[in-house]
């Protein structure tokens, strides 16, 4: 039983799983100490070229290792560190890449690897969807947000001054290596963040992990390393698993925006920066369990389990209040991407999504129970 030996093994070897995707499958591995494996990283660099694509936070951190993994292993290594930051996802920063890239005469089987969290990984993804049309590009992600959702599923890309996330295109790696090791400088708020999507996993999709989540939730706050690697490995079966079925977002996939319609609504109300994302998320998923017990498909139990769960990950769990007008027509924003009525993610019960949508006298009352 992998939960079982996670939670007594105090080192751990490192789990190794594929993302079945026909011939754009690829492997995620994760363990603690990683980057110290001279010939995991390696291994998935075909040509002799690496661009090492990183930020001005993570890169003083990790890539001196990365760069020594890979000169060790006879690669000629170009690095290119872009500032910190939500705002640095733009096409002025691509083109940054690009520009170093042509500069330096980087060919087709130049391999970038994408070292850093979310932002990072989107926009070296979608360069090397991009670059010459196409090279390969590997993830070494370093948030807990990024280890768990963003580097599984190929959607890369970068923000548009109208909408986030506008610009970019479904391009799969190489390969993911996910080191719990570089966790340990994360501030506690970008861990939490992460852990919001773990949680969504487990309410979603299945509820023996949410029950782990629950049992080992002071252990995942307090950065225990095989602890955190089997809620990563869960997270990447399950959302693997879901983009497997539906790769390009047909309908599936929109079960894993559990907590995202509300959340989205909070990100935007107080305008972007304020909340971080999967703070927004957590506080979402409260809203939603609510939702879904107004409507009878949880018990008043399984929302209050949910609602601890997410305080004890250090998330909010109390909505701003932003009026209830304005809350709606927040929420008429997702509405309109799907040219119909909101279509709310639910549960019934915890641990499977339901689709549908709701009667806005419930809708009223969860927005009057949740915000203060
Ligand atoms: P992020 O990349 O901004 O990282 C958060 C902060 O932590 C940054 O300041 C970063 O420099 C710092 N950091 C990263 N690793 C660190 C480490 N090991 N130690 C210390 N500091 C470290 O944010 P994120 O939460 O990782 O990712 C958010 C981004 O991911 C958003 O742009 C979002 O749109 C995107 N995203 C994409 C997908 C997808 O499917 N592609 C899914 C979810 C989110
Ligand atoms: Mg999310």
């Amino acid at each position: 039983d992998p939960a079982k030996s996670a939670m007594t093994a105090s080192t751990f070897a490192p789990i190794a799983l594929q993302v079945e995707l026909g011939e754009r499958s690829y492997p995620i591995t994760i363990g603690h100490d990683l980057l110290s494996n001279p010939e995991l990283l390696t291994r998935h660099v075909g040509g002799k070229r690496v661009a090492v694509v990183t930020n001005d936070k993570v890169g003083p951190l990790y890539l001196p290792r990365v760069r020594k993994l890979l000169e060790d292993a006879g690669k000629q290594v170009t690095e290119i560190v872009l500032p910190d930051g939500e705002e640095q996802k733009t096409w002025t920063s691509l083109m940054k890449v690009f520009d170093v890239l042509l500069a330096e005469k980087c060919d087709r089987k130049t391999t970038l690897v994408a070292l850093g969290g979310g932002v990072i990984g989107d926009l070296t993804g979608y360069a090397a969807a991009s670059y010459m049309r196409g090279v390969p590009f590997v993830q070494i992600p370093t948030t807990l947000l990024s280890q768990v959702d963003s580097s599984v599923g190929g959607k890369t890309g970068i923000n548009h001054p109208l909408g986030k996330n506008m610009i970019g295109a479904f391009y799969q790696p190489q390969a993911v290596i996910a080191d719990t090791a570089t966790l340990h400088t994360l501030p506690p708020r970008e861990l939490a963040a992460g852990l919001a999507e773990v949680i969504k996993h487990g309410a979603i999709i299945d509820a023996p992990f949410f029950d782990w989540i629950e049992a080992n939730i002071g252990k995942l706050v307090a950065k225990d390393n095989a602890a955190l690697a089997y809620s990563i490995q869960r997270s990447c079966e399950i959302k693997a698993d879901v983009v497997r079925q539906d790769e390009r977002e047909g309908g599936l996939r929109a079960i894993l925006n559990f907590g995202h319609t509300f959340g989205h609504a909070i990100e935007n109300g107080l305008g972007y920066g304020q909340w971080l994302h999967g703070e927004a998320v957590g506080c979402g998923m409260v809203m939603a369990a609510d939702l879904s017990h107004r409507l009878g498909y949880i018990d008043a139990a399984s929302k209050d389990r949910l609602t601890a769960l997410v305080k004890a990950a250090g998330l909010p769990v109390v909505a701003p209040d932003l009026g209830a007008e304005r809350w709606l027509e927040l929420m008429e924003v997702d509405k309109k991407n799907e040219g119909g009525a909101i279509k709310f993610i639910l549960i019934k019960p915890l641990g499977q999504p339901l689709i549908t949508n709701v009667p806005q006298d419930l809708l009223l009352q969860t927005l009057a129970a949740c915000v203060r």
